[in-house]
């Protein structure tokens, strides 16, 4: 069966400024590694639709996504938080890039794919339940984690996040709620500062010190993810993918490679062939080196598609 691969042309219209690093020129970056390489031509395609209110409000409130509609802006740019500005495009671009992790949720639970990688931006794992931050707007492995277990009744999804920085606002979120399982490394001290103590046996928080290598990332995977997600038996794999531990990537402070990329999907995939029918939904996170995430994105699509 074939990997599903969704973006939506509205995610390159999403900008915050000309030199800002969370830019259009990231979905390229991907494209373009995967038109190289010759993945591209193997992966089945979908336009990502716009997410439903009704699937926003799983995961976000009320006065908050109404906030967010209300401030999108006719010119110029609207700043949410000090590092997270709409364009008038973005709120076109959040509503896709949720949809598109919510479409790739029913492509695999429908057995249409067995996975799925989302090209979208804005990103959103730093987004809560009521607050944008660091890039994302809407929580979009959040939404799709919400969306898994109310639309198909699954009792247990699991979501790991292996970039650079913490995704607490999907920690926020499932915090008190145990059917999703968080498993998390991340540089700290490091935006957002915080994470290193989760406070519940759900939320599995791996902080990595400055200068971690793929030998420390793999040793906290083997010790701390893995043994959790284990016990846990996911009825469904989600991956936050960030690239940004990559070693060319200046934002990160990690030294992270291709093959570490390689290696963390390989754990997973097989983790979800014995526990989640093979389902995995992995969605964008940060990664800001273009030609390093290209080429790390390329290398865990590579292995999700089995090629
Ligand atoms: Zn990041």
């Amino acid at each position: 069966m074939q990997t599903a691969y969704l973006t939506h042309p509205a995610c390159l219209k999403h900008q915050m400024g000309a030199d800002h690093p969370e830019s259009p020129a990231r979905i390229h970056a991907i494209e373009d590694q995967l038109i190289a390489s010759g993945l591209m031509h193997y992966l089945a395609h979908y336009d990502a639709p716009e997410v439903t209110r009704e699937q926003l409000l799983r995961v976000h409130s009320d006065p908050y996504v109404e906030s967010v509609f209300a401030q999108a802006p006719e010119t110029g740019l609207v700043y949410l938080d000090g590092d997270t500005a709409m364009n008038p495009y973005t709120l076109s671009a959040a509503l896709h890039a949720a949809g598109a992790a919510v479409k790739a949720v029913d492509l695999v639970m429908t057995g249409e794919a067995e996975n799925a990688f989302c090209n979208i931006r804005p990103p959103g794992h730093h987004a809560g339940r009521s607050s944008a931050a660091g890039f994302c707007l809407f929580n979009n492995v959040a939404v799709a984690a919400a969306h898994a277990l109310s639309q198909y009744g699954l009792e247990r999804v699991a979501i790991a996040d292996f970039d650079v920085h913490h995704g607490n606002g999907t920690d926020e979120i499932f915090h008190d709620d145990p059917s999703v399982m968080l498993c998390s490394t991340f540089r700290h001290p490091y935006y957002p500062y915080c994470g290193a103590e989760s406070g519940n046996s759900h939320i599995i928080n791996v902080p990595l010190a400055a200068g971690a290598t793929g030998a420390d990332f793999r040793e906290a995977v083997t010790q701390h993810w893995l043994p959790e997600l284990e016990n846990f038996r996911p009825q469904l794999l989600l991956i936050s993918a960030g690239f940004d531990a990559h070693r060319e990537d200046d934002m990160g402070g990690l030294f992270l490679r291709e093959a570490d990329y390689v290696w963390v999907t390989e754990q997973l995939k097989e983790l979800a062939a014995r526990h989640a029918g093979r389902r995995i939904v992995s969605v964008l996170e940060g990664g800001y080196a273009l030609n390093a995430l290209g080429r790390s994105a390329t290398a865990h699509i590579r292995v999700l598609s089995g090629l």
